[in-house]
């Protein structure tokens, strides 16, 4: 099978032909139709976010098809994999529903072979059922960005009708948005590109600056996207007393650094990492009921590395996608 694979950090993703993915028992064997490109591949394959294998094919937000059956899945049914691949479900951590901080968590695309390519294996109780209204290409970016982006806003404990912060404004956020939005909450948006404060505006945003800007208000919660210090700090700056900052970023460029006085009358501030598979359940569920719009720009896969470069150019408007 063709995939994009990647033998050594900083060298470019190599097209390859490699022997099909051998599914064992309760896993699926997936034709892939469609498959985002996340950040954290672009963190991968500079080696920021070091490699847990190689050669390694990156992607985990993969879409496609049952070419092998398990578990509840027949061949033929659309199936959607994400980041976790795998947690070993007897942990403590899994026991009390949190299974995303699992010590023996893998990763789809980081500690086993992801999207990028035409084939897939992925454990059938790690893959989700889809629902209608989306075709392959929209869903793909609801099982990264979408999901931690979900995970995100429960993280900052943001309330209906709350004043809530959004730094960065990729694929993530576009649809972390939408979910604020249709809670009612009031959203301010710091970005750097004029295009992406448009978009937010668009999408409901009631003001959308620079992130030197100073907001019209102090906020409830907030949510930094960026993976940059400076942008924490000032996302920490612009809370009120007892706000949340959830940090959603894998890997954080420089350290954060902040006088104590932005932190003390209980403002919080918290990390997120990765998803649970209830997480994705939710995110789903909402995606279809709002409807959450996904923009997308589609590279076919042999043009991943292309996709890769326009993402870390900030070319990307929406989410880039990898179509079979
Ligand atoms: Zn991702
Ligand atoms: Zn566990």
């Amino acid at each position: 099978m063709r995939a994009m694979v990647l033998e050594a950090p900083r060298a470019p993703l190599k097209l390859s032909d490699v022997p099909e993915p051998k599914p064992g028992p309760n896993e699926l064997l997936v034709r892939v139709s469609a498959c985002g490109v996340c950040r954290t591949d672009l963190q991968l394959c500079e080696g920021d976010v070091p490699a847990h294998k190689l050669p390694l094919i990156p992607g985990h937000q993969l879409v496609g098809r049952v070419e092998k059956a398990a578990g509840p899945f027949r061949v033929g049914d659309r199936v959607g994999a994400g980041w976790l691949a795998s947690a070993d479900g007897s942990c403590a951590l899994c026991a009390s529903g949190r299974e995303n901080l699992c010590e023996q968590a893998r990763f789809t695309g980081w500690d086993t072979d992801g999207g990028y390519a035409q084939l897939a294996v992925v454990r059938a109780d790690f893959a989700f059922a889809l629902p209608e209204g989306f075709d392959d290409l929209s869903a793909a970016p609801l099982l990264c960005g979408g999901v931690i982006g979900y995970r995100s806003l429960k993280r900052a404990q943001v309330k209906p009708g709350e004043r809530l912060g959004l730094y960065g404004f990729g694929a993530s956020a576009s649809l972390a948005i939408q979910v604020a939005r249709h809670w009612g909450c009031r959203v301010f948006v710091a970005t750097r590109s004029k295009a992406e404060q448009d978009r937010a505006r668009q999408l409901g945003a009631e003001w959308a600056g620079a992130y030197d800007e100073p907001l019209p208000e102090r906020l409830d919660a907030a949510v930094t996207f960026a993976p940059a210090a400076p942008i924490v700090a000032k996302a920490l700056g612009a809370l009120a007393p007892g706000a949340t900052l959830a940090i959603n970023a894998i890997h954080l460029e420089g350290d954060v650094s902040f006088n104590y006085d932005t932190l003390w009358r209980e403002r919080n501030v918290v990390s997120v990492a990765n998803y649970t598979r209830q997480d994705a359940r939710e995110l789903l569920e909402l995606a279809a009921r709002i409807p959450m719009v996904t923009k997308r720009e589609l590279f076919p896969l042999e043009r991943a590395n292309d996709a890769l470069a326009a993402l870390k150019a900030g070319r990307i408007s929406g989410a880039a996608v990898l179509t079979a």
